[in-house]
Protein backbone atom coordinates (compact mmCIF):
# COMPACT_ATOMS: atom_id res chain seq x y z
CA UNK A 1 0.00 0.00 0.00
CA UNK A 2 3.08 2.19 0.69
CA UNK A 3 4.13 1.56 -2.32
CA UNK A 4 0.95 2.56 -4.36
CA UNK A 5 0.70 5.81 -2.39
CA UNK A 6 4.65 6.63 -2.79
CA UNK A 7 4.18 5.44 -6.84
CA UNK A 8 0.92 7.54 -7.44
CA UNK A 9 3.07 10.80 -5.66
CA UNK A 10 5.63 10.17 -8.18
CA UNK A 11 3.57 9.94 -10.85
CA UNK A 12 1.01 13.00 -10.09
CA UNK A 13 4.77 14.70 -9.38
CA UNK A 14 5.73 13.82 -12.62
CA UNK A 15 2.74 15.13 -14.91
CA UNK A 16 2.64 18.36 -13.21
CA UNK A 17 6.50 18.73 -13.63
CA UNK A 18 5.69 17.63 -17.67
CA UNK A 19 3.02 20.09 -17.57
CA UNK A 20 5.52 22.85 -16.14
CA UNK A 21 8.38 21.95 -18.51
CA UNK A 22 6.82 20.17 -20.93
CA UNK A 23 10.18 20.06 -23.39
CA UNK A 24 12.71 19.34 -20.87
CA UNK A 25 13.01 15.86 -22.27
CA UNK A 26 11.74 16.79 -25.85
CA UNK A 27 14.79 18.66 -26.73
CA UNK A 28 16.49 15.49 -27.82
CA UNK A 29 19.51 16.43 -29.36
CA UNK A 30 20.85 13.72 -32.23
CA UNK A 31 20.85 10.26 -31.74
CA UNK A 32 25.15 9.99 -32.11
CA UNK A 33 25.37 12.33 -28.66
CA UNK A 34 24.24 9.80 -26.70
CA UNK A 35 27.37 7.92 -27.25
CA UNK A 36 29.85 10.88 -26.60
CA UNK A 37 32.83 10.40 -23.90
CA UNK A 38 33.16 13.71 -23.32
CA UNK A 39 30.98 15.46 -21.04
CA UNK A 40 32.19 19.31 -20.83
CA UNK A 41 29.83 21.91 -19.97
CA UNK A 42 30.19 23.87 -23.34
CA UNK A 43 27.96 21.10 -24.60
CA UNK A 44 25.66 22.24 -22.14
CA UNK A 45 25.31 26.00 -22.68
CA UNK A 46 23.66 25.01 -25.98
CA UNK A 47 20.05 25.24 -24.15
CA UNK A 48 17.08 26.03 -25.80
CA UNK A 49 14.60 28.23 -23.97
CA UNK A 50 13.19 26.04 -21.22
CA UNK A 51 10.49 26.95 -19.14
CA UNK A 52 12.14 26.52 -15.57
CA UNK A 53 9.57 24.86 -13.13
CA UNK A 54 10.06 25.13 -9.16
CA UNK A 55 13.54 25.45 -8.10
CA UNK A 56 14.18 23.53 -11.90
CA UNK A 57 17.64 24.21 -13.68
CA UNK A 58 16.78 25.34 -17.17
CA UNK A 59 20.19 24.41 -18.80
CA UNK A 60 20.28 21.42 -20.35
CA UNK A 61 22.81 18.96 -19.80
CA UNK A 62 24.95 16.95 -22.23
CA UNK A 63 24.52 13.77 -20.06
CA UNK A 64 20.55 13.76 -20.24
CA UNK A 65 20.59 15.67 -23.83
CA UNK A 66 18.92 12.08 -25.50
CA UNK A 67 16.39 12.45 -23.05
CA UNK A 68 17.56 9.54 -20.95
CA UNK A 69 19.36 8.81 -17.72
CA UNK A 70 21.26 6.07 -18.56
CA UNK A 71 22.35 4.57 -14.35
CA UNK A 72 24.94 2.06 -13.16
CA UNK A 73 24.24 0.22 -10.73
CA UNK A 74 25.57 -3.35 -8.76
CA UNK A 75 22.35 -5.22 -7.82
CA UNK A 76 23.87 -7.41 -5.14
CA UNK A 77 23.46 -4.48 -2.61
CA UNK A 78 20.33 -4.96 -0.28
CA UNK A 79 18.39 -2.75 0.84
CA UNK A 80 19.98 -0.06 -1.78
CA UNK A 81 19.97 -2.42 -4.55
CA UNK A 82 18.57 -5.89 -5.31
CA UNK A 83 16.90 -7.78 -8.46
CA UNK A 84 13.37 -7.76 -6.93
CA UNK A 85 11.29 -11.18 -8.12
CA UNK A 86 10.34 -9.78 -11.58
CA UNK A 87 14.00 -10.04 -12.24
CA UNK A 88 14.39 -6.10 -12.15
CA UNK A 89 16.35 -3.59 -10.32
CA UNK A 90 15.13 -2.63 -7.41
CA UNK A 91 15.85 -0.97 -3.74
CA UNK A 92 16.14 2.76 -2.14
CA UNK A 93 18.96 3.89 -4.72
CA UNK A 94 16.65 2.58 -7.53
CA UNK A 95 13.42 4.39 -6.49
CA UNK A 96 15.75 7.44 -5.49
CA UNK A 97 17.44 7.84 -8.78
CA UNK A 98 13.81 7.06 -10.66
CA UNK A 99 12.51 10.00 -8.43
CA UNK A 100 15.40 12.13 -9.53
CA UNK A 101 14.65 10.98 -13.38
CA UNK A 102 11.26 12.18 -12.89
CA UNK A 103 11.99 15.90 -11.50
CA UNK A 104 14.32 16.07 -14.85
CA UNK A 105 11.71 14.82 -17.09
CA UNK A 106 13.84 11.93 -18.07
CA UNK A 107 13.48 8.54 -18.87
CA UNK A 108 15.91 6.27 -16.56
CA UNK A 109 17.46 3.41 -17.71
CA UNK A 110 19.21 0.94 -15.39
CA UNK A 111 22.01 -1.10 -16.36
CA UNK A 112 23.14 -3.38 -13.49
CA UNK A 113 26.93 -4.60 -13.47
CA UNK A 114 30.07 -5.01 -11.24
CA UNK A 115 30.67 -2.65 -8.51
CA UNK A 116 34.31 -2.40 -9.75
CA UNK A 117 33.38 -1.33 -13.00
CA UNK A 118 31.03 1.32 -12.27
CA UNK A 119 33.26 4.43 -11.62
CA UNK A 120 35.26 3.91 -14.87
CA UNK A 121 32.04 3.59 -16.84
CA UNK A 122 30.48 6.65 -16.02
CA UNK A 123 30.72 9.32 -19.03
CA UNK A 124 31.09 6.35 -22.00
CA UNK A 125 28.55 3.20 -21.00
CA UNK A 126 26.28 5.23 -18.09
CA UNK A 127 25.99 8.62 -17.62
CA UNK A 128 25.78 8.21 -13.26
CA UNK A 129 26.11 5.47 -10.96
CA UNK A 130 23.80 4.98 -7.58
CA UNK A 131 25.22 1.77 -5.95
CA UNK A 132 25.78 2.86 -2.09
CA UNK A 133 28.66 4.71 -2.95
CA UNK A 134 30.28 5.84 -0.72
CA UNK A 135 32.36 9.29 -1.32
CA UNK A 136 36.18 8.87 -1.06
CA UNK A 137 38.93 11.08 -2.34
CA UNK A 138 40.25 8.41 -4.86
CA UNK A 139 37.36 8.40 -6.65
CA UNK A 140 36.97 11.94 -6.58
CA UNK A 141 40.08 11.78 -9.30
CA UNK A 142 37.97 10.05 -11.21
CA UNK A 143 34.26 11.46 -11.02
CA UNK A 144 32.39 14.10 -9.38
CA UNK A 145 29.85 13.12 -6.43
CA UNK A 146 26.53 14.49 -5.55
CA UNK A 147 25.83 15.72 -2.41
CA UNK A 148 25.75 12.93 -0.14
CA UNK A 149 22.39 11.26 0.85
CA UNK A 150 23.15 8.51 3.32
CA UNK A 151 25.85 7.80 5.96
CA UNK A 152 27.03 4.29 6.46
CA UNK A 153 29.57 2.75 7.96
CA UNK A 154 31.56 -0.22 7.33
CA UNK A 155 29.91 -3.60 9.76
CA UNK A 156 31.50 -6.92 10.46
CA UNK A 157 29.54 -9.87 10.19
CA UNK A 158 30.53 -12.87 11.84
CA UNK A 159 29.61 -16.31 12.26
CA UNK A 160 27.53 -17.26 15.43
CA UNK A 161 30.03 -17.67 18.14
CA UNK A 162 33.03 -15.59 17.04
CA UNK A 163 35.29 -14.06 19.78
CA UNK A 164 36.27 -11.55 17.07
CA UNK A 165 35.33 -8.69 19.27
CA UNK A 166 37.93 -5.52 18.71
CA UNK A 167 40.30 -4.19 15.29
CA UNK A 168 43.24 -6.23 16.80
CA UNK A 169 41.28 -9.57 16.56
CA UNK A 170 40.98 -9.03 12.80
CA UNK A 171 44.83 -9.23 12.32
CA UNK A 172 45.65 -12.63 10.20
CA UNK A 173 42.33 -13.72 9.62
CA UNK A 174 40.04 -14.67 6.07
CA UNK A 175 38.33 -11.96 5.42
CA UNK A 176 35.61 -11.33 2.44
CA UNK A 177 34.81 -8.10 0.55
CA UNK A 178 33.16 -7.28 -1.88
CA UNK A 179 35.63 -6.21 -4.93
CA UNK A 180 36.77 -2.40 -5.35
CA UNK A 181 34.40 -1.70 -1.72
CA UNK A 182 35.33 0.32 0.60
CA UNK A 183 34.92 -2.53 2.97
CA UNK A 184 38.11 -3.83 0.26
CA UNK A 185 40.30 -1.08 1.17
CA UNK A 186 39.74 -1.39 5.05
CA UNK A 187 40.66 -5.53 4.60
CA UNK A 188 43.67 -4.64 2.85
CA UNK A 189 45.01 -2.22 5.72
CA UNK A 190 44.50 -5.36 8.07
CA UNK A 191 47.54 -7.04 9.53
CA UNK A 192 48.52 -10.40 7.72
CA UNK A 193 44.42 -10.46 6.91
CA UNK A 194 44.03 -12.29 3.82
CA UNK A 195 41.19 -11.07 1.70
CA UNK A 196 38.62 -12.69 -0.33
CA UNK A 197 36.92 -10.94 -2.96
CA UNK A 198 33.80 -11.02 -4.29
CA UNK A 199 31.65 -9.56 -6.99
CA UNK A 200 28.29 -10.77 -5.37
CA UNK A 201 28.46 -9.68 -1.17
CA UNK A 202 25.84 -12.81 -0.75
CA UNK A 203 28.82 -15.36 -1.93
CA UNK A 204 31.12 -14.10 0.45
CA UNK A 205 28.35 -14.19 3.35
CA UNK A 206 27.73 -18.36 2.15
CA UNK A 207 31.79 -18.90 2.49
CA UNK A 208 31.47 -17.68 5.91
CA UNK A 209 28.72 -19.83 6.69
CA UNK A 210 30.31 -22.60 5.11
CA UNK A 211 33.39 -21.93 7.26
CA UNK A 212 35.91 -20.64 4.75
CA UNK A 213 36.10 -16.96 6.39
CA UNK A 214 36.55 -15.43 9.73
CA UNK A 215 34.19 -12.33 8.91
CA UNK A 216 33.18 -10.35 6.35
CA UNK A 217 33.44 -6.35 5.84
CA UNK A 218 30.82 -4.88 4.16
CA UNK A 219 28.41 -1.92 5.04
CA UNK A 220 25.86 -1.38 8.08
CA UNK A 221 22.63 -1.96 6.00
CA UNK A 222 23.34 -4.34 3.70
CA UNK A 223 25.20 -6.72 6.91
CA UNK A 224 21.62 -5.89 8.82
CA UNK A 225 19.86 -7.49 5.53
CA UNK A 226 22.34 -10.51 5.22
CA UNK A 227 22.24 -10.77 9.08
CA UNK A 228 18.57 -11.35 9.15
CA UNK A 229 18.17 -13.58 6.45
CA UNK A 230 20.77 -15.67 7.74
CA UNK A 231 19.33 -15.64 11.15
CA UNK A 232 21.43 -17.78 13.63
CA UNK A 233 23.85 -18.49 11.47
CA UNK A 234 25.78 -15.06 11.63
CA UNK A 235 26.10 -11.23 13.60
CA UNK A 236 26.45 -8.22 12.28
CA UNK A 237 28.52 -5.82 14.52
CA UNK A 238 28.91 -1.96 14.37
CA UNK A 239 32.43 -1.00 12.74
CA UNK A 240 32.56 1.37 15.44
CA UNK A 241 33.76 -1.17 17.46
CA UNK A 242 36.21 -1.97 15.05
CA UNK A 243 37.23 1.64 14.68
CA UNK A 244 35.81 1.78 11.17
CA UNK A 245 34.91 5.66 10.44
CA UNK A 246 32.05 7.25 9.11
CA UNK A 247 30.77 7.08 5.35
CA UNK A 248 28.86 8.86 3.10
CA UNK A 249 26.94 7.66 -0.11
CA UNK A 250 26.42 9.85 -3.50
CA UNK A 251 25.40 9.67 -6.58
CA UNK A 252 28.54 9.61 -9.12
CA UNK A 253 28.54 11.85 -12.09
CA UNK A 254 30.89 12.72 -14.95
CA UNK A 255 33.71 14.77 -13.64
CA UNK A 256 33.26 18.82 -14.66
CA UNK A 257 29.28 18.23 -15.52
CA UNK A 258 28.40 21.06 -13.44
CA UNK A 259 25.17 21.28 -15.28
CA UNK A 260 24.18 17.99 -14.27
CA UNK A 261 25.18 17.81 -11.09
CA UNK A 262 22.99 21.11 -10.50
CA UNK A 263 19.93 19.27 -11.74
CA UNK A 264 20.57 16.30 -9.29
CA UNK A 265 21.45 17.88 -6.10
CA UNK A 266 18.32 20.30 -7.26
CA UNK A 267 15.96 17.07 -7.77
CA UNK A 268 17.42 15.75 -4.84
CA UNK A 269 16.64 18.38 -2.28
CA UNK A 270 13.10 18.36 -3.82
CA UNK A 271 12.85 14.91 -2.99
CA UNK A 272 13.97 15.41 0.70
CA UNK A 273 11.65 18.71 1.29
CA UNK A 274 8.71 17.42 -0.05
CA UNK A 275 9.22 14.52 2.04
CA UNK A 276 9.27 11.23 -0.74
CA UNK A 277 13.08 10.73 0.27
CA UNK A 278 12.05 10.24 4.07
CA UNK A 279 9.17 8.22 2.77
CA UNK A 280 11.44 6.03 0.66
CA UNK A 281 13.86 5.11 3.62
CA UNK A 282 10.94 3.95 5.48
CA UNK A 283 9.74 2.17 2.59
CA UNK A 284 12.80 0.48 1.52
CA UNK A 285 15.24 0.58 4.89
CA UNK A 286 13.62 1.10 7.96
CA UNK A 287 10.65 -1.22 7.69
N1 LIG B 1 29.81 1.73 0.17
C1 LIG B 1 30.75 0.80 -0.36
C2 LIG B 1 31.61 1.48 -1.39
O1 LIG B 1 31.26 2.50 -1.89
C3 LIG B 1 30.08 -0.44 -0.94
C4 LIG B 1 29.14 -0.19 -2.07
C5 LIG B 1 28.58 -1.45 -2.73
O2 LIG B 1 29.06 -2.55 -2.52
N2 LIG B 1 27.58 -1.29 -3.53
O3 LIG B 1 32.65 1.03 -1.73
Amino acid sequence: MKKLVVAMMAAILSMSLLTACGNTAGEAAPADTASEVETTTEDAATEEEVPAGEGEVSEDSSALADGVLNVGTNAEFPPFEYMNDNGEADGFDIALIRAIGEKLGVEVQVDNMEFASLVSSIGSKIDVAIAGMTVTDERKAAVDFSNSYYNAVQYVILPEGSDIATADDLKGKAIGVQLGTTGDFIAEEIEDATTSQYNKAVDAVNDLVNGRLDCVIIDKNPALVFESKFEGQVTAVDGAQFDFEAEEYAIAMPKGDTVLADKINTALQELIDDGTFDSLVSEYIEN
